[in-house]
């Protein structure tokens, strides 16, 4: 009997993914480049075993799979993915589909797209989220292609997906690059949250001087609340785990270094491409990177001195409650820039993206996975996903309530200070983007003063210059 379907990379999330496809009724033939990876994923498939199929090569994976053949890449992203569809070109014929569903950048997804135009073979770009446990038992999943590819694979896309209250979290977002974009923002605005969630644990530890399993009440009270989140939930376990060896928390045990593999740099550079400020997003990017300058700050604090614990007082139920809300307009700016960045690239590239479908399939299955996505996708339901989040009525109701206790936390972060880049950055945008009059008249002075560039008038129309004179230039 011959498989549905093929997979290509046995690493963590291609092995997940192949064991819940197969979990879900479909025979999976799959190969994986060192072979040995292949016997040993078959060994440990259980009760699955019999519905996948080991290849030793391309050729016996093709040959595995019944025509018209999906297969599912899912090897590290860049050149592995060139070659293994180079590879692939030979072995399979025309309607087959090449899904490429790890983290490629959306250019390479757009080249690769075209590059198989008039072979007869159908390309896929497909974002995946969840990590490891959503690959096995349900991510979130967001696809590029043409409307009738994703027809064609959406029956095993959706049983595999995750489930929101019963509908699937699995959809086609538009052409080509359109859903490895998607996956790169909804990185960019995981690192957005992973970073204000950081700097909202540092005010407790080094302002209020509490202990790991002090904090980790706080977060998990408010899960049960408006920050409800699978981020806010594993906050509070890893706050309560200790480390098996020493006995400490495992918190304190880990270095204070974050690494990065690229979807939150490219999350950046693409709004700054497009022109759209994500800038809780960018600090959230810089703090990775200056985190990992380790012995350059280890050096700059004996330079500038070490600054004392419990720097902040005052009632602790009245900041702790500040802290959540502050938490909470954070992320509602972070999430109105990175949907902001998408619809900018909606209409860059004529994806016209499904804001509101893209809402409501990262509601569970991926990372940021959340209530309030589903509040989001609520107000787009009722917008169309048409112009910034801070403008649907739902959202100015929350963020009147929320901007205050931003405000009280990010001054007095800055007055003990502690680093809080994303949501002194989260701040900040709201307080330009809410303000009618703003200050860039002095640039547009600055700039007609030294390069005549000339400036708009608020009291008549055309171009104009100031009356600054040749000597000062
Ligand atoms: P792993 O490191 O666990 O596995 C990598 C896989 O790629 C292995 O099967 C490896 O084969 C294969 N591979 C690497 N280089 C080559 C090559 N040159 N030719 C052929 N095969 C190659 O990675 P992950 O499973 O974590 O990630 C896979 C993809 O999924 C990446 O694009 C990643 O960014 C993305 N992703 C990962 C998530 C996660 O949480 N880990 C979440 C969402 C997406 P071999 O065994 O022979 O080395």
């Amino acid at each position: 009997e011959k498989a549905e379907i093929g997979l290509i990379g046995l690493g963590t999330m291609g092995s997940n993914l192949a064991l819940n496809i197969a979990e879900k009724g479909h025979r999976i033939a799959v190969f994986n480049r060192t072979a040995s990876k292949t016997d040993a994923f078959v060994e440990n498939a259980g009760a699955l075993k019999g519905r996948i199929v080991p290849c030793k090569s391309l050729a016996e994976l093709a040959d595995a799979i019944r025509p018209p053949r999906p297969v599912i890449i899912m090897v590290l992203a860049g050149k592995p993915v060139d070659e293994q569809i180079a590879a692939l070109r030979d072995e399979l014929s025309a309607n087959d589909i090449i899904i490429d569903a790890g983290n490629a950048n959306f250019h390479d997804t757009v080249r690769r797209f075209t590059e198989l135009q008039g072979s007869g073979l159908t390309f896929i770009g497909m974002g995946v989220s969840g990590g490891e446990e959503g690959a096995r038992h349900g991510p979130s999943i967001m696809v590029g292609g043409t409307q009738e590819s994703w027809t064609r694979v959406e029956d095993v896309l959706t049983a595999i997906s995750a489930k929101y209250k019963g509908e699937p979290c699995a959809a086609w977002l538009g052409p080509d690059g359109a859903g490895h974009f998607v996956k790169t923002i909804h990185n960019g605005i995981e690192y957005a949250d992973m970073q204000m969630i950081a700097e909202i644990y540092g005010i407790l530890r080094d302002g209020l001087a509490m202990a790991p399993k002090e904090i980790a009440p706080v977060f998990a009270g408010w899960n049960e609340g408006r920050l409800n989140s699978y981020l806010i939930e594993i906050t509070a376990k890893v706050l309560e785990a200790d480390d098996a060896e020493t006995g400490k928390p495992v918190v304190d045990i880990i270095l204070d270094r974050a690494g990065q593999k690229g979807t939150g740099k490219w999350s950046v550079i693409e709004a700054q491409q497009l022109g759209i400020p994500a800038t809780a997003i960018e600090a959230a990017v810089a703090a990775r990177v200056l985190s990992s300058f380790k012995a350059e700050r280890l050096a700059a604090e004996k330079a500038y001195g070490t600054l004392e614990v419990e720097r902040i007082s005052g009632a602790k139920d009245a900041l702790l409650k500040d802290l959540e809300l502050a938490l909470f307009a954070g992320k509602i700016a972070a999430y109105a820039q990175g949907f902001a960045v998408m619809e900018g690239a909606s209409k860059e590239f004529g994806w016209n993206l499904p804001m509101p479908t893209i809402a409501r399939i990262w509601r569970a299955g991926c990372i940021i996975r959340s209530q309030f996505l589903d509040t989001i996708a609520e107000a787009f339901g009722k917008s169309g996903g048409k112009g910034n989040l801070l403008m649907a009525p739902a959202f100015i109701t929350m963020m009147k309530e929320a901007h205050p206790s931003l405000r009280r936390i990010v001054a007095r972060a800055a007055e003990a200070g502690l680093p809080v880049p994303a949501l002194s950055s989260a701040l900040a945008y709201f307080d330009a983007y809410r303000q009618g009059r703003g200050t860039s008249n002095m640039i547009q002075a600055q700039r007609d003063f030294f390069g005549a560039h000339g400036f708009e008038r608020i009291d008549a129309e055309g171009a104009f210059h100031g009356p600054w004179g040749m000597e000062q230039g």
